[in-house]
């Protein structure tokens, strides 16, 4: 099916469902992981830049993310959590239905869903920058996004389920926000609680 004829049946949404292993592999068997980063690291807490540039460097970093998340078991990663200051995230992620999607996004932005079709779903969300902790938190059930691939292209993406989490979270990443900073505050201290009394599976950059 050519790009075009896939674009239609899709409404413009980008296909991210089809040959998912082999893009993911791909990228990692070019890419190297790298240490994530942690909480209270100033990286996470701020706005990350705008992508501007769509070349080599840019494709290495994706290799690289793709490479640090399946290092780290990880279902999307945020440039920010491999310490770059780039609006970049990548995912790897099943969808309520069993879907797996793989795909890059730059400069992200979450579309305004009407309040009407705004239905909320209680479900448990964990990050890798808040490794061992888990909390409940409530997102919509559809998400969303526009944005650019790795080649600059402007794309979009929507996501139902937890892969609709995965596409927040992440997006939220980029604009400085962890899901605990969405937690009400004493659920937001029992998650860094978890996370003081359990080791990383991974390797973290550590805080100073
Ligand atoms: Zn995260």
């Amino acid at each position: 099916m050519t790009q075009q004829a896939e674009e239609q049946v899709n409404d413009g949404f980008v296909v991210d469902t089809e040959d998912c292993e082999e893009r993911e592999t791909a990228h990692c068997e070019r890419g190297n992981a790298r240490p994530i980063t942690v909480v209270g690291n100033p990286v996470l807490h701020r706005e990350c830049k705008d992508v501007t540039d769509f070349g080599p460097e840019l494709a290495k970093l994706v290799d690289d993310m793709f490479a640090s998340q399946r290092a780290a078991e990880g279902v999307g990663l945020a440039a920010n959590q491999i310490g770059v200051d780039l609006k970049v995230f990548v995912y790897d992620c099943h969808d309520d239905d069993g879907v797996r999607h793989v795909g890059t996004v730059c400069n992200p932005v979450l579309v305004e869903q009407p309040a009407e079709s705004r239905v909320l779903a209680e479900g448990n969300e964990g990050c890798l920058s808040v490794p061992g902790a888990y909390a409940e938190l409530a997102r919509t059930e559809y998400a969303e996004v526009t944005g650019q691939d790795a080649e600059g292209n402007p794309i979009k993406v929507r996501g139902t389920g937890y892969f609709a989490r995965c596409l927040q979270h992440e997006t939220d990443h980029l604009y400085g926000r962890l899901y605990i900073d969405r937690l009400s505050k004493r659920d937001r201290k029992d998650a860094l609680k978890q996370m003081e009394e359990r080791t990383p599976r991974y390797e973290v950059v550590p805080n100073d």
